[in-house]
Parts: C-alpha cells; sequence; structure tokens
C-alpha cells in the first residue's frame, strides 16, 4: 500500500484508546477511515497499550457492572460488595482532585456518557472482567471495591489496544504503521488534510475532516521543560516514546487555542532504575502505588507527604512530582513485616530497585543516598505518633492517623517496627500531560477566539481542561473512548457533508 494511495474521508492521527474509538465511530458513520501511527506496529497503541486497562465510569448498582461484565460467576457475586459509583460521586471525585478547576461541560460529557461509551466499546468487541485484584481487599471473606473503579478490560492495555484495532480494521479502517502526522493542510475554509512522513519522505494526505488523538507531550523532554518546569527533563517516560506533543503543536500552528493545565501533569512514583521510556515486557509494573501502607522518605531521611491521604487512586497520579521535587529526585517507600503481604503484584517484579533487613539500622545503610540517622529519627518520630486506639482497615478510609507530626498520615498508619524490613526507591514517572487544546461539545477544536474550526477535532490526551493538579486513576481511558467516540461521530457527519457539498 503506497501512502500516496491512502486519501480518506476521515483521517485519524493516532492508534491509541481514543483513535481507534474515534477511527470506529467515524466508520460506523459512514466515512472512509484512515488511521496514522508514527509508530512500528510492533508498539503501536500508545500509552493505552501499557495500561491495565482500568476504566472508570458511574454506575448504580451490580447491573450496571453486569452490563459490562455479563459472565461474573455466582461465587463471586455472593463475596463481592461492588457498592455504587453514581454520577455525582464521580463529579464530585473530579471537581474534588482538580480543585474545581475541571472545565463543567467536558466533565459533564465525562461523566454522564462514562457507562453508555463503554457498553458501546463492549458491542464494537471489547471484553471488559472486574479488577478485584487490584481494587478490592478481601476482609473477612469479603471483596469490598474502594476506590470507584470496578471494571478493567481483559488483558489490559496491549488486550484493550488489539481488540479495538481489529474491529477498526474489519469494519474496514486502513492503518498506516510509521506514518507519523507533522503538519495539518489548510486553507481559510478549515482543515482539509495532514502532511506526514514516512521512510524519511514528506507526503499530502487529503481528507474532509481530521480527528487528533496522539497523545500529550510527556515524551518530549524539551516541551516538559518548558511547561512543567525545572527537572521534568529528568523525569521518566511511564509509557510510548511517540508523544512528542505534535498532535498539540500542529493544532496551535493552525490557529487552536492552548486549554487547560499546561504546567501539570499526570506522575507517580516510578522505579528509579526503570528505563527512560516505557517497557511493554514490563508494562505499568514499575509503578510502586502502595505507599499508603508504609512511609516515603528522601535523601535527607524525612517524610515529605501525607501517604495515607486518600486512597492511592485519588493521591498517586499527583505523588510523582512531589518526589520529583526531593533532593535528587528520588524517594524510597518503607515498609515493615505487617504490611508485606498488602502490597501490589509490581513490589514482586525481577526489575526492581529494593533492599532489605532485619534491622531498621541495617535498612538505614542500604537505603543508598539516604541519610541513615535522620531516617532512623524520622521512623521513631512517626512511630510515636501512631494512633492505637483506631483499627486498620485497608478497605476504609480508617482514620487511622500518624497525627503529632508534619506531614501528618491521615490514614493506615501502622508503627514500623517488625522486621524484615523491605524499602523500594522511587523517582518521577510522568504518566501523561494535562494541557492541550480546547474543543467543545461535539470534541471539534476552537480556535483562539472560541469558533469550531472546521474540519478539526481532537480527543485523548491532547484535550485540554479536564485534569489540573491530579486525576482519579482509571479516567484516562474512559476520557480517550468518550471523546474519541464523539470526535469520530462529528468527523463523519462533517466529512459527508462536505464530500456531498463538494459533489454538488
Ligand atoms: C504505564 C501506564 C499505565 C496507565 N494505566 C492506566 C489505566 O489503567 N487506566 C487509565 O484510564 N489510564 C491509564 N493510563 C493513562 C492512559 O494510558 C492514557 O490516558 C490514555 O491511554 C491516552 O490515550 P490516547 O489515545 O489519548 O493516547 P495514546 O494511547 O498514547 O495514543 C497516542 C497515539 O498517537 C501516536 N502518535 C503520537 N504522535 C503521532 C504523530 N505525530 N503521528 C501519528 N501518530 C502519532 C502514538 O504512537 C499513539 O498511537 C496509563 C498510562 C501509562 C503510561
Amino acid at each position: 500500500m503506497s501512502v500516496r494511495d491512502l486519501d480518506a474521508d476521515v483521517i485519524v492521527v493516532g492508534a491509541g484508546n481514543a483513535a481507534a474509538c474515534a477511527a470506529i465511530a467515524a466508520r460506523n458513520g459512514g466515512a472512509s477511515v484512515l488511521m496514522l501511527e508514527a509508530a512500528p506496529q510492533s508498539e503501536r497503541g500508545g500509552n493505552s497499550t501499557y495500561t491495565a486497562g482500568a476504566m472508570r465510569y458511574a454506575f448504580n448498582g451490580v447491573e450496571d457492572v453486569l452490563s459490562l461484565v455479563p459472565d461474573i460467576n455466582e461465587d463471586t457475586l455472593a463475596k463481592t460488595d461492588f457498592g455504587t459509583y453514581t454520577e455525582e460521586q464521580f463529579f464530585d471525585d473530579m471537581f474534588r482532585v482538580t480543585q474545581f478547576r475541571t472545565d463543567p461541560d467536558l466533565c459533564e460529557l465525562l461523566v454522564k456518557r462514562s457507562l453508555s461509551t463503554m457498553q458501546w466499546m463492549r458491542k464494537q468487541g471489547v471484553r471488559f472482567q472486574t479488577s478485584h485484584g487490584r481494587q478490592a481487599y478481601n476482609v473477612n471473606g469479603r471483596f469490598q471495591f474502594w476506590g470507584g473503579l470496578s471494571v478493567e478490560v481483559w488483558g489490559g492495555g496491549p488486550g484493550l489496544v488489539d481488540m479495538l484495532l481489529a474491529s477498526a480494521e474489519k469494519k474496514g479502517v486502513k492503518i498506516a504503521y510509521e506514518t507519523a502526522a507533522v503538519s495539518l493542510l489548510r486553507d481559510n475554509d478549515g482543515i482539509h488534510g495532514v502532511r506526514v512522513r514516512c521512510n524519511g519522505r514528506e507526503h499530502d494526505l487529503h481528507c474532509k475532516a481530521v480527528v487528533l488523538a496522539c497523545g500529550g507531550f510527556e515524551s518530549n523532554a524539551e516541551m516538559r521543560a518548558r511547561y512543567l518546569g525545572p527537572n521534568w527533563d529528568l523525569a521518566k517516560v511511564r509509557g510510548t516514546r511517540f508523544n512528542t506533543g505534535a498532535g498539540i503543536t500542529m493544532a496551535l500552528s493552525a490557529g487552536a487555542m492552548p486549554f487547560g493545565h499546561w504546567s501539570g501533569a499526570h506522575a507517580v512514583g516510578w522505579d528509579q532504575n526503570a528505563p527512560a521510556f516505557g517497557d511493554l515486557a514490563v508494562g505499568d509494573a514499575f509503578q510502586k502505588h502502595s505507599y499508603p501502607f508504609g512511609i516515603m522518605i528522601n535523601a535527607r531521611g524525612e517524610r515529605f507527604v501525607d501517604e495515607g491521604a486518600d486512597f492511592r487512586n485519588y493521591t498517586y497520579a499527583k505523588y510523582g512530582r512531589e518526589v520529583l521535587a526531593q533532593p535528587g529526585q528520588f524517594a524510597w517507600q518503607v515498609f515493615d513485616a505487617k504490611v508485606q503481604h498488602l502490597l501490589r503484584d509490581e513490589y514482586r517484579i525481577r526489575q526492581i530497585t529494593k533492599v532489605s533487613s532485619d534491622t531498621l539500622e541495617g535498612l538505614a545503610e542500604k537505603m543508598e543516598g539516604v541519610d541513615a540517622a535522620g531516617f532512623l529519627k524520622t521512623v521513631a518520630q512517626f512511630n510515636a505518633a501512631v494512633r492505637q486506639d483506631v483499627a486498620f482497615n485497608p478497605n476504609v478510609k480508617d482514620g487511622r492517623a500518624a497525627e503529632t507530626i508534619v506531614p501528618r498520615k491521615s490514614n493506615w498508619a501502622n508503627t514500623i517496627d517488625t522486621g524484615p524490613y523491605e524499602a523500594y526507591a522511587v523517582t518521577c514517572g510522568v504518566t501523561f500531560t494535562f494541557g492541550g487544546l480546547k474543543v467543545g461539545q461535539d470534541a471539534q477544536v476552537q480556535d483562539q477566539a472560541g469558533r469550531p474550526i472546521p474540519g478539526l477535532f481532537a480527543a485523548g490526551e491532547l484535550v485540554g481542561g479536564l485534569f489540573y493538579h491530579n486525576y482519579p486513576g482509571g479516567t484516562g481511558l474512559t476520557s480517550g473512548a468518550v471523546f474519541g467516540k464523539i470526535a469520530g461521530e462529528n468527523a463523519a457527519i462533517e466529512a459527508i457533508a462536505n464530500k456531498s457539498r463538494s459533489a454538488a
């Protein structure tokens, strides 16, 4: 297939979750569709491929969960309390974690279309399963979901991308690999195509509408330093190396309005010795998300965050920034024997920076870069501050605090006094950037005056305005799917209308 033969009604830039949902929706709407993927086929699917496939959606009870996972067996159903995660709860979480900055119109679409979009994905061939392993603890024989996340995609991120792209191709969508969009073709009437680079040569591809779904600028060290600030160029990238901000840059050149939290990003605690970009063989397992059950200390041996401020679904995405701000940009997570059974699977992988010792003094010596005396003092102060009158319960915000110290630990505080002890070294791993383009409710990109740019739509990470400061876990895939579907549907409508006008 020569790149020159690839003109289509709708060109979708990217081949991750948002792009695939857009391509399927545009094809369902009757348009011919071409997807452009900068990566080779073996690395296709962007950050979506690196995920565990967790998706946040509003549900009113087990019936809604069953509409996505109809085959939960009776025994599991009897032992599980899924609870509810209503639209109100989803709104509350979005408002709270973004410090009330999320764009209300975009947020409303995200929340209100979350369940129906996932039901639509199921119709397009995506399979879901319950998230018992990561989102519910077994307490006295019952599983209780605690963090608004009840399902994940079967096969995680790789499964999601495979299922969506197989569905798209079955419907006749073409995918051009190793074909990067470099600019938009435009005139006074709007966007009419994409200039691409393929095999070192540039070509113009023509279409009636373009959907940009090619990620944020997290993989571009220069843009990270420019917009996120000093030392962000030193962060590790958790996922794809291909999200270099090209979609945002080309849209801004075409007059699009920058929108959202340009100095903000989703960033987590990530193994200190992980590679510069994600490794698909390891996926998301370089992350270290069980810090609510221990303490995190820096090079001075001091704590620097409230590890138990909230369930980790609501703190992990902002704590990478806190780690980056520490001397040397690293921290150690410390756990004693009492809580080690609660550590997530990612603490048991081979590629890990871990030390252990039967004594705290021995551990202090082994944690590279840490002031041992400072660490031992911190642990003594912490242990003295732990409330012993409140029972520990990982399924609820238990209020078992370490109160008389700074920073306090608000929940799940246990003394660190029982060997063997373990410590894990983390640095900052950036997931995706929050700033991007302004879109309307039809996912059409707006210009600097707030007018829609004819023929230009956007979805996924490069949509600005949803996330500020922080993010509720599992929302990225849902946002990509919701806005991808809307973008694809409207791009098809516009493309077909344009075609009829040109034919008349
Ligand atoms: C390790 C990890 C774990 C995560 N876990 C979860 C989770 O469990 N749940 C959740 O909701 N979110 C999770 N996220 C966040 C989630 O991955 C993103 O929010 C979401 O996948 C973004 O989807 P997208 O389609 O916008 O971008 P992507 O999936 O990154 O897709 C962007 C696509 O654009 C392509 N591209 C880039 N530039 C160009 C160009 N110039 N021309 C052509 N193609 C281009 C890329 O190659 C890629 O195919 C995780 C992220 C990471 C890194």
